[in-house]
């Protein structure tokens, strides 16, 4: 039992860990050698059971997306966005079956985040980034598995 419950604290404590301010801070500097041509760069940071964590850089308006049952929750780091929410997708593909991607979003919420904002984005709603020229945005985005397929 002794031995057991040893275990259960070694495997809790590796899996705690701390993000600093000042290291969420360098992603925007380093993922910026690395946007596509969506304006884009992520970078994956390690997945815990039933959430997988990224840390997304835009430096353009990029793709619209939609989620069959991922939810997004986002903490923005730095810069600023408007992010549209709900609506209708343009141009859809579907190039997995979780998500589809198009081209922007027709109507919709549109609202303005910044440094330090907390977002909420449903599964099943399209939502958009609108990055304006010479403007970026970074930010901390988790995927909650929350809908059924
Ligand atoms: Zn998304």
């Amino acid at each position: 039992m002794l031995v057991a419950t040893a275990c259960l604290l070694n495997a809790q404590s590796s899996d705690f860990i701390v993000w600093k301010a000042a290291d969420l801070r360098s992603f925007e500097k380093k993922l910026h050698s690395k946007v596509n041509q969506d304006h884009t760069a992520l970078e994956r940071l390690p997945d815990y059971e039933g959430h997988s964590v990224y840390v997304v850089h835009r430096e353009g308006t990029g793709l619209a997306e939609v989620h069959e049952t991922t939810a997004h929750m986002i903490y923005v780091i730095s810069g600023e966005a408007v992010v549209v929410v709900g609506g209708t997708m343009k141009n859809p593909r579907q190039p997995v079956p979780e998500t589809a991607l198009g081209t922007s979003v027709e109507g919709g919420e549109a609202k303005g985040v910044g440094a330090g904002d907390l977002v909420h984005i449903p599964y099943k709603a399209p939502h958009w980034f609108k990055v304006a020229p010479g403007a970026q945005i970074t930010y901390i985005m988790v995927n909650l598995e929350s809908g059924k397929p």
